[in-house]
């Protein structure tokens, strides 16, 4: 595979993560001669194997990924994401067909995992001593686990506010040297690209290693499908890393022959951090804004792949736009009625497709994947100040006295008096 620039597609050097000539960022280009034929059954052979590198949802599709010397792959199982039928979040949305690739069921519960075994195992191949990301937490607690199993020094910059207290915690306990920034992330990330990647390993996701990772989760998708392609994939969109991977991975299956069309993209943001929504609907350069939102995985006012989500948002037909919090609160409550859960900034996606529903853009029958990025377990906090709150799907905990009234109360569920 070779490297280049993704926008003025000039070749680029190894371990470097901006164009030398324009500044843009780096992409991988797949160039395997396999047949989709032979890739299928490949990958069947791949399901009975024990072998770990084939049970890693990201390395089963190692023809399509970067090649790196099988020592250093690090791997936990990654990416084996389950899709689940959506029935209480397709009535709340309107919509007959949907379902949940839940990508929060990964070994630190977040998608960043698919991108981070790939980071990392590189990093490992090249004999980096430091892994170093600026992060809202689910990044910061990937590549701090990746980089324990690798052996290498991890170091997170993240905002000294705002972070959820799982994903700090999970971080400290896989090793990681923590390091709060008085600022956002917009300025952690900031400081952390002015390191020199030729030192460390830098795995943000302006690292092309992380995007080759995670564009293995449309592969895992469709393969669950049996390569049938759904109308729309719906994902929360931060920094667009993710939006520009599934997009990759949708193209290169195109290319590749395992599909035969595109399914349009929709990036949902959140109002308070939706910079990317104005350039998808009416052109021109991104305008940073001051992030603000409790869906914190995607409080990001400057996205750094906006212009590599752009262009597969434009490629898929598809769109961008912003829901409040107040709808992502709701619709995270519903996602869990479905018995999934999720955390706040994965309901994006959902109330992401209501809205949609509601203009008109989504049929419906549409048949539309939601991606749930993180584990419902990542933002408790979040979780129990809703239900605590006179939100529309709060869920109160119940005092209700005596052990006869317990008693009563139960009977009364059980003949179906109450509902
Ligand atoms: C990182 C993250 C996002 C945003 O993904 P980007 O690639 O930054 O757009 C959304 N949800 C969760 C849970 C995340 O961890
Ligand atoms: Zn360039």
């Amino acid at each position: 595979m070779q490297l280049a620039c993704s926008e003025c597609r000039a070749p680029a050097e190894a371990d470097t993560l901006f164009c030398a000539a324009c500044g843009g960022l780096l992409a991988f280009i797949c160039n395997t001669t396999l047949s989709a034929a032979d890739l299928r059954s490949l990958l069947a052979q791949r399901r009975l194997s024990n072998a770990h590198i084939d049970t890693s949802g990201v390395w089963r599709y190692r023809e399509l990924l970067p090649s790196l010397p099988l020592e250093a792959v690090t791997t936990l199982r990654e990416n084996v994401a389950p899709l689940y039928s959506a029935s209480t979040g397709a009535a709340y949305a309107g919509c007959a067909r949907l379902s949940y690739l839940h990508l929060g069921m990964n070994p630190t519960a977040s998608f960043k995992d698919a991108g981070m075994t790939v980071a990392i195992s590189h990093a490992k191949a090249r004999g980096a001593r430091v892994a170093v990301c600026a992060s809202t937490g689910n990044t910061a607690a990937a590549m701090a686990a990746y980089a324990a199993r690798a052996g290498l020094i991890a170091v997170v910059l993240v905002p000294a506010k705002g972070v959820s207290a799982a994903k700090l915690a999970q971080t400290l306990d896989y090793g990681a040297r923590v390091i709060a920034i008085d600022g956002d992330f917009d300025q952690a990330l900031a400081m952390v690209r002015t390191l020199d990647p030729q030192r460390t390993a830098i795995v943000n996701s302006v690292n092309p290693y992380r995007i080759e990772g995670q564009k293995t989760a449309a592969f895992q998708l469709l393969e669950q499908r049996d390569w049938q392609v759904p109308d729309w994939l719906i994902l929360p969109g931060g920094n667009l890393g993710n939006t520009s991977a599934f997009g990759k991975g949708f193209r290169e299956a195109l290319q590749l022959g395992l599909i035969d069309r595109l399914p349009r993209l929709a990036v949902v943001q959140a109002a308070g951090a939706a910079p990317f929504v104005p350039v998808v609907q009416s052109g021109g350069q991104l305008q940073a804004v001051k992030a603000e939102t409790n869906a914190t995985a995607i409080k990001i006012g400057a996205p750094a792949s906006w212009r590599k989500a752009l262009q597969e948002v434009r490629d898929s037909s598809g769109t961008a736009l912003a829901v409040s919090d107040e709808q992502i609160a709701d619709a995270r409550a519903i996602i869990g009625r479905d018995g999934v859960g999720c955390e706040p900034a994965s309901a994006a996606s959902l109330a992401g497709a209501k809205q949609l529903r509601e203009a008109g853009l989504l049929d419906a029958d549409a048949d539309a994947v939601l991606v749930l990025t993180g584990h419902v377990l990542k933002d408790t906090a979040y979780a129990a100040a809703y239900h605590e709150s006179s939100a529309a799907f709060a869920n109160h905990p119940l005092s209700i006295g005596s052990a006869a009234d317990v008693a009563q109360y139960i009977a009364d569920l059980a003949s179906g008096k109450l509902a």
